[in-house]
């Protein structure tokens, strides 16, 4: 399939998942997770207009971050060390991956010292694998009292990754207990403002997802290829 191909037939499967689930397409964000792609095909995908862009590691993303940045909206998705907290604030919009405090604490200092809000999502291990990182369930409440503290974050939803499943009928419960903790969050009283949104659903279980609430989908290889994999033998 080409770029076009892809870009055009994930955008019918979002109509149709949202068709399905009474939502509208307006309402569910793609962001495009171009790790696994030249600058080149990122530079294209953002020219065709998806201009919502997803990296998990700096020294992958700087490329393309130079040659987007003031063109794309960037999104980190990957795991945060403290000390590479200075790479990411102030040049990626988006935080997929708050997971804990001290991870807070970092953040916040960078965002003050540039004087500047960081948007995250608070990112929850739902299906409870060993190799998964983000909150347990039980430790958000506690979590979200803790980040009052920082008044440079802004927690704007909860973030998950399902386990790869071969049914991707299998990831709804996941993903129906994401939106229900956050629902319960913003009815705990405990927020200052409401928590809207939802970072779930990939390549391989985005439609399931979307049913179940997703704000923004991670999209990599349905959408924009996997180069990576394309170039072995
Ligand atoms: C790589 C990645 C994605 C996209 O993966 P695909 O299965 O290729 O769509 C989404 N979210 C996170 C956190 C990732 O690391």
């Amino acid at each position: 399939m080409t770029l076009q191909d892809r870009l055009r037939d994930v955008k019918d499967r979002l109509q149709e998942a949202c068709r399905r689930s009474g939502r509208q397409c307006k309402d569910v964000q793609v962001i495009a997770v171009t790790k696994y792609v030249s600058v080149d095909t990122a530079r294209t995908v953002v020219e065709a207009g998806n201009i919502h862009i997803g990296e998990n590691r700096w020294p992958d993303a700087r490329d393309k971050w130079e040659a987007l940045k003031g063109q794309a909206v960037f999104h980190y998705i990957g795991s945060l060390q403290t000390n590479k907290v200075k790479d990411i604030v102030g040049r990626f919009d988006f935080i997929h991956s708050l997971d804990r405090l001290s991870l807070a604490e970092a953040i916040q200092k960078h965002a003050q010292t540039l004087g500047i809000t960081v948007p995250c999502f608070l990112q929850v291990n739902v299906s409870g694998e060993q190799s998964k990182h983000g909150l347990d369930p039980e430790q958000l409440g506690p979590f979200v009292r803790g980040l009052q503290a920082f008044d440079r974050i802004a927690p704007i939803g909860l973030m998950t990754m399902a386990p790869y499943e071969s049914e991707p009928e299998d990831t709804r419960p996941i993903f129906r207990s994401l939106r229900k903790l956050r629902d319960e969050l913003n009815q705990s009283g405990t927020l200052k403002k409401p928590m809207l949104e939802l970072s779930m659903g990939m390549s391989n279980d985005f439609e399931i997802a979307v049913e179940e609430g997703a704000t923004r989908v991670r999209l990599g290889t349905v959408l924009v290829g996997n180069e990576i994999e394309e170039e072995k033998p």
